[in-house]
């Protein structure tokens, strides 16, 4: 049987930014943050070149315009670079009009740095869903813009669409098809969790991690980690976050790095858009 190539994809932003802490540093104040990004996605690209995998870098267009060298670093290295927005606001909390010119933006800044195409996206905590906030509006947008796929919608609860695929899927729109990749979830009594990533990856079981990609992998589905550059930095800045906050940004950090390790070694890695290859 052929192996499945799993997707491992980082999310290519500093340490500040982080969803809904506006009163507490507001966007205006990033330029005179410390920027951990160089250093943080670094240890990463290590990682990932010790077991010569490529993986999807989502990247933050606040970024590349600030830290252009890490953005060309990350692609000369052969890793496919995509998209997460540029100024890292959730997408229910724009118009479209809005979402298209920082979407649009975040494009044109990105391929201005490594001349290549983009052809997918990552919108801030898994912000595309419907219900309260609805912002399915934004799937025929990025079909507009040629965005081919899209990893937006997490299988969760509050966060995402509870009812969504746990496997990738394809959407029609007015403007063409998208592909969407979830993140890996698991299934349990009290809905899906999020083990794929973030938090949950640092905090459940490393077998039940395992077995729930192994499951996956088994159907020939792909599983898609991923990870945060503030993740690999175990003494981050200290802001005043929310108790919520600080365990989701910061808890069990250390373990990110021996989790990535360990899959490595275990499953069969690469760049969403070399699971896809040709039908992309
Ligand atoms: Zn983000």
């Amino acid at each position: 049987m052929r192996k499945v190539l799993n997707a491992i994809t980082v999310d290519v932003e500093d340490w500040f930014h982080i969803c809904n802490i506006e009163t507490i540093l507001p966007p205006s104040e990033w330029d005179r943050c410390e920027s951990r990004v160089e250093k943080n996605v670094t240890k990463i690209l290590e990682i990932l070149s010790k077991h010569r995998v490529f993986g999807t870098f989502f990247v933050l267009g606040y970024v590349a315009r600030r830290l252009p060298e890490v953005i060309k670093m990350i692609a000369e290295e052969g890793h496919e670079i995509a998209s997460h927005g540029f100024g890292h606001t959730q997408v229910y909390k724009m118009t479209p009009d809005e979402f298209n010119r920082d979407l649009t933006r975040s494009k044109r800044v990105i391929q201005e740095v490594t001349g290549g195409q983009v052809l997918g996206y990552r919108a801030p905590e898994w912000s595309i869903r419907r219900g309260r906030g609805n912002s399915l509006w934004a799937l025929p947008i990025l079909a507009a813009n040629g965005f081919r796929y899209d990893s937006s919608i997490a299988p969760l609860r509050i966060i995402g669409i509870p009812s969504a695929s746990r496997k990738p899927y394809t959407i029609q729109t007015d403007h063409g098809k998208i592909e969407e990749f979830p993140p890996l979830v698991k299934n349990t009594w009290v809905g899906n969790v999020p083990i794929g990533g973030g938090w949950g990856l640092r905090v459940f079981p490393y077998g039940m991690i395992r077995k729930a990609m192994g499951e996956l992998n088994c159907q020939g589905i792909p599983a898609v980690i991923f990870l945060h550059p503030s993740e690999f930095d175990p003494d981050p800045p200290k802001i005043p976050l929310p108790v919520s906050k600080r365990f989701v940004c910061h808890g069990k950090i250390k373990s990110t790095e021996e989790r990535l390790e360990r899959l490595m070694v275990d499953f069969p890695f690469g760049a969403i858009r070399e699971i896809y290859g040709d039908s992309l």
